[in-house]
């Protein structure tokens, strides 16, 4: 870190007051930077502030900035430019806004994304949506009890480089057990460098190890299986600061009051939590990329089999068998490897599917306007 980070970054801890609502934040506090201002600079010479999304509504969202918090939708403009849904804001994004008065905005523009969680959406058609955005470290919340499962954490190690975040291990109800140091390692030993911290978010231990990893003005989110301990962590977080998780009250389009939950969260001591129903429980949804850093020394095994393409069965020279055989590859974490790439494949063969039908339907749509055409001049042809 040099001097003139050092400095501004004591500056802004001297500026941070403990559980110090968004409303109050300077762009600083809510994790503005150099590279969004670089970014940022087309906008601003239009006009434009910049604004962080705190909150998702139907079609709308709480914004934050130098103006304070304010209600904002879309430009009909990025409406008619918009390449999908994933190009729309969500939880965590910068945008561009005009300020439109009564605390109204129009959003004209999402800054590029640092990192992004996506996931695909509930039904059949696998498209991918994007769950939460800007998310520097992501703590993957694993309960010491029934929760404890090896191959649980890799899936969401898997999650969480694919979104491009940095991953820290929590591993929550440390007071239930006595052999911390020997959990700890064994997580270690699949977590390919990634920080491993046992907590108690029940009698508070640990904690500190826990905040160390947030940044002021980074942003952080908590992941892992219902029951793992997230929200008595979040609430540990705050401390006695619940303000900021209470419902926000705006009023909506037609002049009524509506309540929403915040979901971009400021901690005291600085930093920010996303909090967000979808990134609480995020389905697999990885490219081959991540999966290959989640396995890594499988991958190497591999590498090293006499055929290219073996698949680990019958062929000769087949180093994962041998590795299997001389048990310096766990069976366990080797099938794991095995299902997330069926998993994965199975997706794959989904998007295919569906990218099938949809040019079965435009050329559906081109019989059909030709039929049309023909039957139009039925007479001559029948
Ligand atoms: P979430 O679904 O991940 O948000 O989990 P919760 O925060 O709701 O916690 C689930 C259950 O685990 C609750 O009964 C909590 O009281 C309990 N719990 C959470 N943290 C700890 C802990 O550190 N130790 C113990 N023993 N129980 C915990
Ligand atoms: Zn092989």
């Amino acid at each position: 870190m040099d001097r003139l980070e050092r400095n501004r970054l004591e500056r802004l801890a001297q500026t941070l007051e403990k559980g110090k609502k968004i409303t109050t934040m300077s762009l600083i506090e809510l994790g503005w930077n150099e590279r969004l201002s670089a970014l940022f600079e087309p906008y601003r010479s239009g006009g434009l502030s910049p604004a962080r999304v705190v909150a998702q509504h139907r079609g709308a969202y709480t914004v934050a900035g130098d103006m304070g918090e304010l209600r904002a939708g879309v430009s009909g403009r990025f409406r008619h430019e918009a390449a999908g849904p994933a190009a729309y804001p969500t939880v965590g994004d910068w945008i561009a806004l005009e300020p439109s008065g009564r605390r109204r905005g129009i959003i004209h523009a999402v800054l590029e994304r640092s990192t992004a969680f996506v996931r695909k959406t509930a039904g059949a058609l696998t498209e991918a949506q994007v769950v939460a955005t800007n998310i520097d470290t992501v703590f993957l919340v694993v309960g010491l009890d029934g929760d404890f499962n090896l191959r649980r954490i890799e899936r969401y190690l898997t999650a969480a480089w694919d979104s491009g975040a940095s991953p820290v291990i929590v591993l929550n109800k440390s007071d239930l057990r006595d052999d911390l140091a020997g959990l700890v390692a064994e997580v270690e030993s699949i977590a390919a460098g990634a920080p491993v911290v046992a907590v108690s978010a029940r009698d508070g231990s640990n904690l500190d190890a826990l905040r160390a990893h947030i940044s002021p003005g980074g942003t952080a989110a908590l992941l892992g299986s219902s029951g793992a301990g997230k929200s008595t962590l979040i609430n540990r977080l705050l401390g006695e600061d619940r303000q900021a998780t209470g419902p926000v009250r705006e009023s909506d389009s037609r002049g009524r009051h509506v309540t929403s939950r915040r979901e971009l969260i400021a901690l005291p001591g600085g930093g920010l939590l996303i909090d967000t129903p979808g990134m609480r429980e995020l389905q697999l949804w990885t490219e081959e990329e991540s999966l290959g850093r989640t396995f890594e020394d499988i991958e190497e095994i591999a590498a090293r089999c006499r055929f290219a393409d073996c698949r680990h069965k019958e062929e000769p020279g087949c180093a994962i068998r041998e590795a299997l055989a001389n048990r310096s590859l766990d069976p366990a974490r080797f099938e794991s490897y095995l299902k997330q790439r069926r998993e994965l494949r199975h997706l794959e063969l989904k998007k295919d599917v569906q990218a099938r039908r949809q040019s079965e339907k435009a050329v559906g749509r081109k019989m059909a306007a030709l039929m049309k055409d023909v039957k139009m001049r039925k007479p001559n042809y029948w």
